[in-house]
C-alpha cells in the first residue's frame, strides 16, 4: 500500500519539482519513518519540500497537468481537494487543502504545509493563491473557483477577498471539523476569532499601540504623486454596487 503510495507521491513531485528520484527517496524515507510506528510523525525537514516552492516561482505554465498519466483526469475538484488533504494528513501535514479552478483547468492546488515547512502563513489557501497569481502574473483571480476543505480562517478570508475569484466553495463547517481538529492559540480561538477581528483594536487580545507619524503618511502621498494622483491600483476590480 505505502510503495504503490510512494510511487504515484513521487509522480506529483516530480511534476511540481521535476526531481522525481529526490522526491521518490524522500517520500520513501518519510513513509517509512510512518509505517514504522513512530510516537511523534516525524516530518520531512524543510529542504525536502524546497522544490514545490522552487518550482511555484521558477517553472513555465503548464495548466492542467498530465497527473497519473492522465490529462484533464481531474472534473470533480472538491474530491481532489478532498484527496490533496487527505493525503497530505498522511504524510504528517494539516488536514487542508485548496485547488483553484478556471474554465476547466487547475491554477494552483495546495495542502497546507504549515507542520512541513514551520511557516504559520503556509495555509493551503494562501500557497495556491500565491502559486497561481505568480504563475499567471496577476494578483486577480476573476474567473476563478476556489476549493477549500474548510470555511477559511480570518488570514486566508483576508487573502480570498484580495484575490476577487468568482466564487469560494468550502467542504466543512468549523461545527463539522472541530470535534477533530482545533488550532487555538495564545491570542484567539477558532470560536472567537472572526468577533476578535471586527472589534477596535485597542479591545483585540492581541496586543497594538498606535505611534502616529505623519512622515508615514507621507508615504502615500508619494505614492498617489506616482500612481498620476489616483487612489486606487490600477487594473484592480471593484464592486459595482
Ligand atoms: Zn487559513
Amino acid at each position: 500500500m505505502y510503495g504503490k503510495a510512494s510511487v504515484r507521491d513521487a509522480e506529483w513531485w516530480a511534476w511540481h519539482g521535476e526531481r522525481s528520484d529526490q522526491a521518490l527517496n524522500s517520500q520513501t524515507e518519510h513513509k517509512k519513518t510512518v509505517v514504522a510506528g513512530a510516537s511523534r510523525i516525524m516530518v520531512a525537514p524543510r529542504e525536502r519540500w524546497r522544490p514545490v516552492h522552487d518550482w511555484q516561482i521558477t517553472a513555465p505554465l503548464r495548466l492542467n497537468p498530465p497527473r497519473n498519466g492522465y490529462p484533464h483526469a481531474v472534473v470533480d475538484y472538491a474530491q481532489h481537494t478532498v484527496d490533496i488533504a487527505r493525503r497530505n494528513v498522511a504524510e504528517g501535514g494539516r488536514p487542508f487543502a485548496t485547488v483553484i479552478v478556471r474554465d476547466g483547468e487547475i491554477l494552483a492546488e495546495s495542502p497546507n504545509l504549515v507542520a512541513q515547512t514551520h511557516d504559520p502563513t503556509a495555509h493551503a489557501e494562501i500557497l495556491a493563491i500565491r502559486e497561481a497569481c505568480t504563475r499567471l502574473g496577476t494578483e486577480h483571480l476573476v474567473g476563478a473557483t476556489i476549493y477549500v476543505l474548510a470555511h477559511p480562517c480570518p488570514m486566508c478570508l483576508g487573502a480570498l477577498y484580495y484575490c476577487s475569484p468568482d466564487e469560494v466553495v468550502f467542504l466543512t463547517t468549523r461545527e463539522a471539523y472541530e470535534p477533530h481538529y482545533v488550532d487555538d492559540r495564545r491570542y484567539f480561538e477558532l470560536s472567537t476569532f472572526y468577533d476578535e477581528m471586527s472589534r477596535p483594536w485597542q479591545e483585540r487580545r492581541l496586543p497594538m499601540s498606535h505611534d502616529p507619524r505623519e512622515d508615514a503618511v507621507d508615504v502615500y502621498r508619494f505614492w498617489q504623486e506616482r500612481n498620476g494622483g489616483e487612489r486606487r491600483v490600477v487594473d484592480a476590480p471593484w464592486s459595482e454596487g
